[in-house]
């Protein structure tokens, strides 16, 4: 069942499957992490549900929450389909990089192609927050970078609270 509430002109929530779930034990896992989703191509709602379930199936990760899913307009390159985006938060016990790794294999698993910045994706997996830690590289910024002024990353978050 899917559950839809419009929140404006241009935003939508939505209930899914597995989007928003709440899981009360902690793993052993060290470090908590929120991973942004995001995708305007397909059915992508249907892809956050199936990487739900791969997700659950990893035990290098313990999801522990997910958000309610926004459909948003796209920034940037306007021309394109809405965004759907949703935060997972999970327990991991790998490092930065070694997560970010981890995160870009699973978006090739879903056959992301990149082309250009903001173009249109299947799956687009970001680390918004790693505990409390801040990564500035050239290949990582965490916290994401302009995360607290994106509707796609705050009004997910929020619901979470
Ligand atoms: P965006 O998510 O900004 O639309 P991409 O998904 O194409 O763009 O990401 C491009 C690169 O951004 C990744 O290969 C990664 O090296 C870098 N990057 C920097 N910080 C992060 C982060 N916090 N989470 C995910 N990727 C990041
Ligand atoms: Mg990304």
């Amino acid at each position: 069942m899917e559950l839809k509430c419009r929140l404006s002109k241009s935003l939508v929530t939505f209930k899914s499957l597995h989007f928003p779930y709440k899981r009360e034990k902690q793993s052993s896992h060290r470090y908590r992490v929120s991973v942004g989703i995001g995708g305007n191509v397909g059915d992508v709602k249907r892809r956050f549900n199936h990487l739900f379930v791969m997700l659950k199936k990893d035990n290098r990760v313990e999801v522990l929450q997910t958000a309610l899913i926004l459909k948003n307009p796209p920034f940037g390159f306007k021309d394109q389909d809405d965004f759907f985006n949703s935060i997972i938060i999970m327990q991991i016990s790998m490092q930065p990089f070694t997560f970010l790794k981890y995160l870009l294999r699973i978006e090739k698993k879903f056959a992301r192609k990149r082309s250009f910045a903001n173009a249109p994706r299947t799956l687009d997996l970001d680390i918004i927050f790693f505990d409390n830690r801040v990564v500035k590289t050239k290949n990582l910024t965490i916290p994401h970078i302009d995360w607290s002024s994106r509707n796609s990353v705050v009004i997910p978050l929020e619901g979470l609270r």
